[in-house]
């Protein structure tokens, strides 16, 4: 369904990220990666399903790395078609405690380095008449949870950012739209099960049940692969006229 495209998807070396480049790929699409560790890995996981994969490692945080990741996926591709902005950390602590640098750089990663590549990226959509930009952004992009202020502002933002980029590209075959994942055991959140068994002197398993029990209805993790599906039902004819929608796959977290 997606041969002759390529996706970008950022912060792509590991958890959902991966989840969705395997996805998209597994759709035909040729592949870039970014993100931060071991890239070889995953390159080679993608050129298993027989597609094109490039890795470029640009910082999240830094426009200018952003623009040189886009002109990269140009001169390598072409152009991007399908942009996944899913490159993301989180720290948790009180509003009075918040380290002023963590604020900064969650906004930056989880909010603005998806303005950044929007604007970079639409050019060559519009152009072209087609595209997809998909943001990862969380159930925190629609509730809130105690000491996350720049992960939950952040996810806010991104979910605003997505209608105006429906909107603006409305008569167009760009859309844009959001996906709000709920718990996925991911690196990002195997921090979050540690520190609540450190804290309260829990087992692993047990850490991750009182995690999910606290939030997730369904007690199970959401995962990558699942994501990926829904990254790629976003990208399929059938989504053609999805615009500006924030999707939760949460187990029924912000049904509650
Ligand atoms: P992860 O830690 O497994 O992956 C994060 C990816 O982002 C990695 O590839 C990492 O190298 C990359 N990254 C981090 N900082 C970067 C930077 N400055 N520049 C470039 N790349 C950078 O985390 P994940 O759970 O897969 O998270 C992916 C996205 O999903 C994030 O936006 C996160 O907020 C969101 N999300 C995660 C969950 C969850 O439960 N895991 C839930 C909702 C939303």
């Amino acid at each position: 369904m997606l041969a002759n495209k390529t996706a970008l998807v950022t912060g792509s070396t590991s958890g959902i990220g991966l989840g969705i480049a395997k996805a998209l790929a597994r759709q035909g699409a040729n592949i870039v990666l970014n993100g931060f560790g071991d890239s070889e890995g995953p390159q080679a996981e993608i050129a298993t399903l027989g597609v094109q994969v490039a890795y470029h490692g640009a910082d999240m945080s830094k426009p200018t790395e952003i623009e040189d990741m886009v002109k990269f996926a140009a001169s390598r591709f072409g152009r991007v078609d399908i942009l996944v902005n899913n490159a993301g950390i989180q720290h948790v602590a009180r509003v009075e405690d918040f380290p002023v640098e963590r604020w900064d750089a969650v906004i930056a990663i989880n909010l603005s380095s998806a303005f950044h590549a929007t604007r970079l990226v639409l050019p060559a959509m519009r152009a072209a008449n087609w595209g997809r930009i998909i943001n990862v952004a969380s159930v925190h992009g629609l509730v809130a949870s105690a000491e996350k202020s720049a992960y939950v502002a952040a996810k806010h933002g991104v979910v605003g950012l997505t209608k105006v980029t429906a909107l603006e590209n409305a008569t167009t075959g760009v859309t844009c739209n959001a996906i709000c994942p709920g718990w996925v055991l991911t690196p990002l959140v195997q921090k979050q099960v540690d520190a609540k068994a450190a804290a309260l002197g829990l087992s692993n398993e047990d850490a991750k049940k009182q995690l999910l029990g606290e939030k997730e209805p369904s007690m199970q993790f959401t995962t990558p692969e699942e994501l990926g599906e829904l990254a790629v039902f976003f990208c399929s004819p059938a989504g053609a006229n999805v615009r500006g929608v924030a999707w939760n796959m949460d187990g029924g977290w912000v049904a509650q």
